[in-house]
């Protein structure tokens, strides 16, 4: 017999599972099902490509034994069975190194959470065994093994006897103890529950022997006990049950038992489509954000059956990248079995459910929208990223359709709006929807930039997300309003008088102007007297497409592409400092210089942009204190 420790970390894991708070022990019951199920399935995929091998459904079930006297629970099953190897390599490392630094950066808490996302479900058998023995069987090479194991101190392996090929899992159910009782996992009608609850659908019987009374037969008084081995899943995929008889618990315990995510669906989607093309579907849209979501590893797609047997896990020419995040599963009676990934990317049948999917997805985040805002501004938190990528990709092909599902945060409530609600709150004489672009709120809100459209009393749309102004300019505009920037030089606001005083004191100081202009040379297409400014001296404008935002991010970019947006340096000349500006180009020129430095590099500070000369700006500083 060969003793063995789990892996260090396994270990760590295995303990943290059994000792945490479990609200839900009976989940183990779903968990070994399930991997039960599995190694059934495995034979089954193995029969489809291998001549030899016949599979007859008959064959093949799941049994749950319950043994009060002893106190064992045990699952037989007769799926693939495991070698040696695999018992050591599959039952003796607890998840991959790393999710246990995931758990504690996620501040995971609810411990039946973990098992969904690693595939431990094995382990949970600890929540209620002190011993848990597996004898299997594999269908390929050498007899049967024992692995046995109390928990975090070790498992053993050895040789067995077993007949058939297939997995026994033995539990040695926990004595009570004051706060908890385990007797439940051995009552009939108990286990029953569980297994309707969790495992209604699995598509092999799951057989129990279930005892009762009963009357005897010839006799109309005399009643006799009995034992009979019964099937106690409905087998019949939830899919293919009726929506009037499922209720939210049961879409959601299917989310669990799938593995969809780790939380609870923010809403559920069923469709039986029964027209040009048939199918059925569960779809999700998941509440927070799988942690590999912005990755590259992260695949979307969805599960594919033909005719209720599992094709693909993850088809992803049902979904539109827009919506990856959306989980869940399609079966349509419409799709050959064995067809290749080529040939279903062709398909048009599998198009036309696409194009459905799509516009049900839509139709349904909508009403989530409009009818459970709360809800849906979760979503958008964990999603909204997603949907203003995809407006931006694709030259803007789908704008149309994501447009209104869109928010950001409004200036005035500082909540979030639609653009909808923007467009319907706008006062008549506002031409145009504003944004102002910026790292946060707060520093939104203090840019000088915004201080004109502020004061007209229009709404600005504060965008944070540096995929926002890129997804702003692909739509160009919304109900027939454009969109502009607080910080480009134009910006459409007639400004009565003061507009024709800020062109003559233009006129009057062009010179200044054209002299602080040379001296910046380059670094700026235009020195000018604005507008906007009420009470700071300075700030920076663009002129043309990009803005300074996109500058930023687009030089950020790897294979930076080295873009510079038409800097307009914007002077008030309102502001006290700008009689200084006039004094010294009357009287000091080189003063003059080192006011324009200052003022270009203060401007720039404000942007948030790298100064291209800290030492020499700090200098500069000094030179005005002696
Ligand atoms: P997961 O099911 O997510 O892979 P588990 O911890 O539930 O993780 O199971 C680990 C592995 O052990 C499975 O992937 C499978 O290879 C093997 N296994 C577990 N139970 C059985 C079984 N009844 N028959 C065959 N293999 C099994
Ligand atoms: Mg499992």
């Amino acid at each position: 017999m060969e003793k063995k420790q789990f892996q260090a970390e396994s270990k760590r894991l295995l303990e943290m599972m059994i000792n945490s708070i479990y609200t839900q022990k009976e989940i183990f019951l779903r968990e070994l099902i399930s991997n039960a199920s599995d190694a059934i399935d495995k034979i089954y995929y193995k029969a489809l490509t291998d001549d030899k091998l016949v599979f007859d459904k008959d064959n093949y079930y799941i049994k749950v034994v319950a043994d009060k006297e002893n106190r064992t629970l045990t699952l037989k099953d007769t799926g693939i069975g495991m070698t040696k190897e695999e018992l050591e390599s599959h039952l003796g490392v607890i998840a991959k190194s790393g999710s246990l630094a995931f758990k504690k950066e996620n501040e995971v808490q609810d411990g039946h959470t973990i098992i969904g996302q690693f595939g431990v479900g094995f382990y949970s058998a600890f929540m209620v065994a002190d011993v848990v023995t597996v004898i299997s069987k594999p269908l390929e090479g050498e007899g049967a093994y024992k692995w046995e194991s109390t928990g975090a101190d070790g498992y053993t392996l050895e040789p067995a006897e077993k007949d058939s090929v297939g997995t026994d899992i033995i539990l040695k159910i926990k004595a009570n103890t004051e706060e908890e009782s385990y007797d439940e996992f051995l009552e009939e009608y108990r286990l029953k529950s569980i297994i309707k609850k969790y495992s209604d659908f699995i598509r092999y019987p799951i057989k129990m022997d279930v005892s009762g009374k009963r009357l005897k037969e010839g006799s109309e008084s005399e009643f006799e006990d009995y034992t009979e081995e019964q099937r106690v899943n409905s087998m019949v995929p939830i899919w293919r049950k009726n929506k009037n008889e499922l209720k939210t618990e049961d879409y959601e315990n299917f989310y669990a038992e799938k593995r969809y995510g780790f939380d609870k669906p923010l809403k559920h989607i069923h469709i039986s489509a029964d027209g040009t093309v048939v199918y059925q579907a569960i779809l999700f849209v998941p509440e927070s954000m799988p942690f590999d979501y912005y990755t590259k590893e992260f695949e979307k797609g969805l599960e594919l059956y033909a005719n209720g047997v599992l094709i693909m896990d993850k088809c992803a020419d049902l979904l539109p990248d827009y919506f990856s995040f959306v989980k869940g599963m399609v079966d349509s009676e419409s799709l050959s079995l064995n067809i290749s990934r080529e040939m279903l990317q062709h398909d048009r049948q599998l198009k036309l459910i696409a194009k459905n999917i799509e516009s049900k997805i839509k139709s349904q985040l909508l009403s989530l929208l409009k009818d459970e805002r709360e809800k849906y501004e979760k979503f958008y938190g964990s999603f909204g990223r997603q949907l203003k990528f995809g407006v931006y990709s694709d030259y803007g092909t789908h704008k149309d359709t994501l447009q209104d599902l869109l928010l950001f945060t409004s200036s005035k409530e500082k909540k979030l709006v639609t653009l909808a609600e923007y467009v319907a709150a706008m006062p008549e004489d506002q031409k145009y929807i504003y944004y102002a672009t910026g790292p946060s709120h707060e520093r939104i809100e203090k840019l000088p930039q915004t201080e004109l459209v502020a004061e007209k009393g229009y709404e600005i749309l504060y965008l944070t997300d540096d995929i926002d102004e890129f997804a702003i300019k692909m739509l160009m505009s919304y109900k027939e309003k454009e969109f502009k920037s607080v910080s480009s030089s134009d910006l459409g606001i007639e400004t009565d008088e003061s507009e024709n005083k800020e062109d003559a004191e233009q006129n009057a100081h062009q010179e200044l102007f054209d002299h602080m202009k040379a001296q910046l040379a380059d670094k700026v297409t235009k020195v000018k007297a604005s507008k906007r400014l009420r009470s700071h001296p300075v700030c920076l404008s663009t002129d043309g497409e990009l803005t300074i935002e996109m500058e930023k991010i687009l030089n950020a970019m790897p294979n930076n592409p080295n873009v510079k947006a038409e800097k307009v340096l914007e002077i008030n000349v309102q502001h006290s400092v700008f009689q200084s500006l006039l004094d010294a180009y009357a009287k000091d020129k080189e003063k003059l210089n080192l006011y324009t430095a200052l003022l270009y590099n203060q401007a720039l500070l404000i942007e948030g942009l790298p100064l291209q000369d800290p030492v020499e700006f700090t200098n500069d500083i000094c030179k005005i204190m002696v």
